[in-house]
C-alpha cells in the first residue's frame, strides 16, 4: 500500500522532528522550511531551535508547525522539550530541565544520546553521558548524527562521497541507544516513547567560493520521519491538532521510518494475541520482546502469535538497511 492509499484508508499523518531554523543554527525561515516540508509530503513538523522558541506556531503552507526547544548545553545532554510554554535554560542542569519541561506542561526526548566516541572528521560528539539520568523519551535515531558519525573528510574523494552518497553513510540507531531504550522499557511499567529526528539545519557553506546548501530541508524531510497511525481522526483546528500530535508522540503511537530506504508505510498491527506485519515487498522483519529478538524472518509479511506477556516492538530492514522501528507496546 503506498502513502496516498494509506491516507484514504487510515487516520495517518507524517511529520519530521528536530529542525533548526535561522533563529539558531539553521538557514531557513518558516516560509522556506514549510514549503520544503509540503514538497516532502509532510503533514506536520516540530521546530526545535537551540535554547529559544522564536518561530510562531500555526499552519504554514498547509503544514502544522509545532515549536519546541532543543535545550542544549555546550557539551552534553541535549534535550528536545516539546509542548512547553516557555523557554527553559540549559544552565539549570539536566535533571532540573527534565523536571522543568514536565512542570511547564510538556515532555522531552534525549537528543542524539550516543554520538560516536571517535569520528574521523573530528566533529565533537555530544552525548547523554550518565544513562542513570532518565529522560521522558529518547530520540533513538538522528539522521545528522548518524551521518556525522560516519563522515570521513580525510581527502577530497571521501568528502565528495560523504556529500553525494550521503545516504550510504546512514547506519541506523546506535546499538547503545537501543540497549538503553530497551532497558528503560524493561524497568518501567509504562512505555518509554521514542522518536526519530532529522536534525535539519540546511547549512549554507562557502565552498570553493560557491555558496552551497548542505543537506537542504526538503532532502532531510524525506529521510527519518515519524508516522502516527490512529483510530482517532486528525483534528483540523491548530490547537487540537497540536495536542493530538504531541499526545501521540508522548504515548509512542508513532513509527519511525527512513523514507529514503523505501517511501511507503508498512502496515503493522498489534493485538493481544498476535502481531501482524504487511509489506509490499520482501524485507527482514524482526520481532523484539523486552529488547530480545524473538523472530527474524525475510518475508512480505507475517503473523506472529503472542504467547507470553511482554513489551513487543518491530524492526524492519531492506537489504540490510534499517528502515522501520516501532515503539514498544505492552501485550
Ligand atoms: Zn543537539
Ligand atoms: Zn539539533
Amino acid at each position: 500500500m503506498n502513502i496516498s492509499d494509506l491516507k484514504k484508508t487510515y487516520n495517518y499523518s507524517m511529520g519530521a522532528i528536530h529542525i533548526h531554523s535561522k533563529f539558531s543554527d539553521g538557514s531557513g525561515d518558516i516560509e522556506q522550511i514549510t514549503k520544503a516540508a509540503k514538497k516532502a509530503g509532510l503533514d506536520w513538523i516540530i521546530i526545535t531551535d537551540h535554547n529559544l522558541m522564536e518561530v510562531k506556531e500555526g499552519f504554514y503552507n498547509g503544514v502544522c508547525v509545532i515549536v519546541g526547544e532543543e535545550i542544549s548545553p555546550k557539551d552534553s545532554y541535549h534535550y528536545l522539550g516539546l509542548g512547553i510554554n516557555k523557554v527553559i535554560s540549559p544552565k539549570i542542569g539536566v535533571e532540573n530541565y527534565i523536571n522543568e519541561v514536565v512542570k511547564s506542561g510538556g515532555f522531552g526526548f534525549a537528543a542524539h544520546p550516543n554520538e560516536a566516541d571517535y569520528r574521523k572528521n573530528k566533529a565533537k560528539s555530544i552525548k547523554w553521558l550518565d544513562k542513570n539520568i532518565v529522560p521522558d523519551g529518547i530520540e533513538i535515531w538522528n539522521w545528522f548524527s548518524d551521518w556525522a558519525d560516519n563522515y570521513d573528510d580525510s581527502n577530497i574523494f571521501k568528502i565528495a562521497y560523504g556529500y553525494f552518497f550521503k545516504h550510504k553513510l546512514i547506519r541506523g540507531p546506535h546499538a547503545e541507544t537501543l540497549k538503553w531504550w530497551d532497558n528503560l522499557n524493561n524497568i518501567k511499567k509504562e512505555i518509554v516513547p521514542a522518536i526519530g529526528g532529522v536534525d535539519a539545519h540546511a547549512l549554507k557553506i562557502l565552498k570553493y567560493i560557491v555558496p552551497v546548501t548542505v543537506f537542504p530541508y526538503e532532502q532531510m524531510f524525506k529521510t527519518i520521519n515519524n508516522v502516527i497511525i490512529s483510530d482517532e481522526k486528525i483534528p483540523n483546528l491548530f490547537d487540537e491538532q497540536k495536542k493530538y500530535i504531541l499526545n501521540a508522540l508522548k504515548n509512542g503511537d508513532n513509527i519511525i521510518i527512513n523514507r529514503h530506504v523505501k517511501d511507503t508505510i508498512p502496515l503493522i498491527s498489534f493485538a493481544d494475541n498476535k502481531i501482524e506485519v504487511q509489506l509490499l515487498d520482501n524485507a527482514e522483519i524482526r520481532i523484539m520482546k523486552n529488547g530480545c529478538m524473538v523472530l527474524k524472518e525475510v518475508d512480505k509479511g507475517l503473523i506472529f502469535p503472542v504467547k507470553e506477556k511482554g513489551k513487543y516492538r518491530v524492526e524492519i530492514y531492506i537489504n540490510q538497511k534499517p528502515w522501520v522501528y516501532t515503539n514498544p507496546i505492552n501485550l
